[in-house]
Order: C-alpha cells, then structure tokens, then sequence
C-alpha cells in the first residue's frame, strides 16, 4: 500500500469511537456516485439530490449583497442576530400559529444543525430516540454520534406510510427522552393528520418525553392539505422543539441557515454548544434569511405549483410500470416506490438495483435502504418536466427488462 491510501490511514489514525459509530450520508454518496458519471460525460437523469432546482429568490439575494456592500461580515451574536430571531418567531406565529419569543429561539447553521445540536444537547449514552420509519438519513446517525441509541417504528405502504400516537406509545421505554417527527416526510411525503399529531402530543407529554418537529417541508403539501405545526397546538411548548429551515422553503440549501423554537433553557444550552462549535450562522446568510422572513413568499407557491405537476407526472408514470406500486406523496418533493417485485437473485436488493440503474440507463436514485425502508427507492422530483419524463422512459425499459 502506498503511504496515504486508506489503509495506511487506518494504521496511523485512531479516530474516536462515536465517530467510527456514524457513516457518511447515503444520500451524500449517491450524489458523489452520480458526479461521477457525469464527469466521464454521461447524460445523467438526477433524482437523487433533495434539493429545489429553483434559485434563491432574487429579493433574498439582494439582501445579502447589501449585507456585504455595508460590511456585515463580522461575528455575531451565537444565536444569531437579534431582528432575526425576532422575525423567525414572527414568521412563525403568523404561518404556523405558534407564539414564541426570540429567547426561544436559536439560529443554527441549517436544519441539520439543529436537529444535530438539539439531540446533543439532550442525549446520554444509552438514551433512546423513537423514530418512525422510514426516516431521513440523518436521524439514527446523530443518535448514535450522541451515544444514544435509535428505536425504530415501522409504517406501512399501504397505509400511505403514516405513523399512530399508539405505535409511538408502544415503542416509548424508561429511557426514551426524545420522538422524532417528520411531516412532510422525507423520504415518503407522508403528511400526519393533525389529530393524530396531536395525539402524539399527547402521549410525549404523558410520558414527560420531548417531540422534536421536523418541520423541513412544512411549506410543500398538495392539494387541500394546508402547512400545519404540532407547535400551534395548545399546552404543546413545554414539550415541543421545532427545527426548521430555510433550505427548501426559500430554495436555500447552500446558505446554510436553520433554527430551533422551544423552551428558554433548552435553547440556552444549545447556544453554549453552539458557542463551542460553529459560533454564529454567517452573518450575510443571516441577513438574506431575514428577507426570506420579513419577504413576499410567493416564491414558494410558485415552487408549488410546479411541484404539484410534476408529482402528478411522476406518480403516474411510476403507476404505469408492472410490479412498481406508489403511494401519492402528500407533500415534500419525493416519491418513494415499492420496486421489491423488481428484485431477482443477480440484483437481490434496492442498493444493488439503484447501482445498476446508474450503471445501466443512468438514473440516479437513492436505494430505500438508506431510509430504514428495503424494497423501495427515493424519487426526488426537483427537477424540470422534461428531465422527469426521460427518467420514466430509462426507468420503464430498466424495470421492464
Ligand atoms: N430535515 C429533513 C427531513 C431533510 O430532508 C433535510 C435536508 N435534506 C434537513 C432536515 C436539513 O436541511 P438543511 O440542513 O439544509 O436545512
């Protein structure tokens, strides 16, 4: 072995042991896998990033030009500066319903972030975190960086994936400290009916356990199904975190801008781990997110809209292949098949199908495994009409084979 390979790396470098606990994110290496290909030139069909396709609103961009030209580029505040944490709360009272105060608030460097320092600030070793699959990639590994350990419940296709307060109960132990919520989900667009959010709420404050609201895709949901927040609902600050962010709503993944809504001492204690680790959100970020609060936001039903269409286009086309069986997402901007008909002993499940799609027609997916769901694969459908029904076409004739 060549000295710096990974072999030799592995001999020389003893990394800590919650870092060997975690992987890099599926999805992260899917994007990796697909660059690849397109490197040596290949015309790959992407719906693998969970990413808008849109830019960044030209009125948000704006703003961070004028935060440069005024010389904003210094350190602020840890949790971020002051008019903005007053706007998010703003923001979101006057779109969700809830009623926080910026000391209840924190702003973070993405949603990511947030959920990462929210489970580090709350997780000890051998705690549990109830998780309903399939979940984002994300979940399971910060639970295990933090040393505690993922408890997962299973929903069902054909129940259009959604998780029950029951099941939740059930799955709730002595050491369970945290439920992770995730509607609009990622990977099934599932959305969860706002009495049965509020029976989950329930039964975390019945049990004296924190819902943590992934609230990601609050903005994306379709047809008569309208944005929604568990922190609307009465009683529910004492137990609810929120992590939101700005990436998809304000189609703002690269800027890196989050937050967290939930009581006083909770964000306090994410300010001091945030104080010894990113310090602030970068600051002209900080002033663009605060034009993406105080804004017009009809960027976003722009984006919706089109989002409706193509949903429509790609639930059918995934419909119209044999032994392929899809639930209509309810939002976010995925769709998440049951290929497991498709599967054969040279091609034994959806890891090795999605490497032989990209191989093969070049569609890039990501395999359900990645989400605690075997059998499936994720569809993201940010990308334009025509990119989708060519992706259909090499999907249909990769399946059909
Ligand atoms: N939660 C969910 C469910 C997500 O899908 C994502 C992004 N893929 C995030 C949180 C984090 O988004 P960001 O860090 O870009 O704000």
């Amino acid at each position: 072995m060549e000295p710096g390979t990974g072999m030799k790396l592995q001999e020389e470098i003893r990394l800590a042991e919650r870092v060997n606990r975690i992987a890099v994110s599926p999805t992260m290496a899917v994007m990796q896998e697909a660059e690849r290909f397109k490197a040596r030139g290949a015309d790959v069909v992407d719906f693998g990033p969970g990413e808008p396709d849109f830019p960044t609103p030209e009125h948000i961009k704006r703003a961070a030009v004028k935060a440069l030209n005024e010389n904003r580029t210094k350190y602020t505040a840890t949790p971020g500066i002051a008019p903005l944490r007053r706007a998010i709360c703003d923001w979101h009272a006057a779109q969700l319903g809830s009623s926080y105060e910026p000391a209840e608030c924190i702003v973070n460097v993405g949603g990511k972030n947030s959920v990462f320092n929210t489970i580090c600030s709350l997780i000890d070793s051998g705690d549990e975190v109830v998780i309903p699959a399939p979940y984002w990639v994300s979940y399971p590994d910060i639970v295990k960086y933090a040393g505690g350990a993922p408890v997962f419940v299973e929903t069902r296709q054909d129940d259009g994936f959604l998780v029950r307060a029951q099941q939740i109960e059930e799955a709730i132990g002595p050491r369970t400290r945290v439920v992770i919520i995730n509607s609009p989900n990622n990977p099934t667009g599932a959305v969860i009916p706002k009495r049965e959010f509020e029976a989950i709420l329930e039964v975390c404050q019945k049990h004296r356990v924190w819902l943590l609201t992934d609230e990601c895709y609050s903005h994306f949901v379709y047809g008569d199904v309208k944005p929604y927040s568990i922190a609307s609902a009465a009683g529910a600050k004492e137990r609810v975190i929120v992590a939101g962010s700005f990436s998809k709503t304000f189609a703002m993944t690269g800027w890196r801008m989050g937050y967290t809504l939930g009581p006083a001492p909770l964000i306090g204690a994410i300010n001091k781990l945030q104080s010894q680790a990113t310090s602030n959100a970068t600051s002209i970020a900080q002033y663009a997110a605060l034009e993406a609060m105080l804004g017009p936001m009809d960027s976003v039903v722009t984006m919706l809209d089109e989002y409706a269409r193509r949903r429509q286009i790609i639930v059918a086309g995934l419909r119209a292949i044999p032994g392929v069986t899809c639930t209509a997402p309810q939002g976010a901007f995925y769709v998440f098949p049951n290929i497991s008909k498709r599967l054969s002993s040279d091609m034994p499940d959806d890891t090795a199908l999605a490497k032989r799609l990209l191989e093969r027609e070049h569609v890039a997916v990501v395999p359900g495994e990645a989400f605690g769901a075997p059998g499936h694969i994720r569809i993201s459908y940010a990308t334009s009409v025509e990119r989708i029904e060519e992706g259909l076409r090499r999907l249909a004739r990769f399946l059909s084979q």
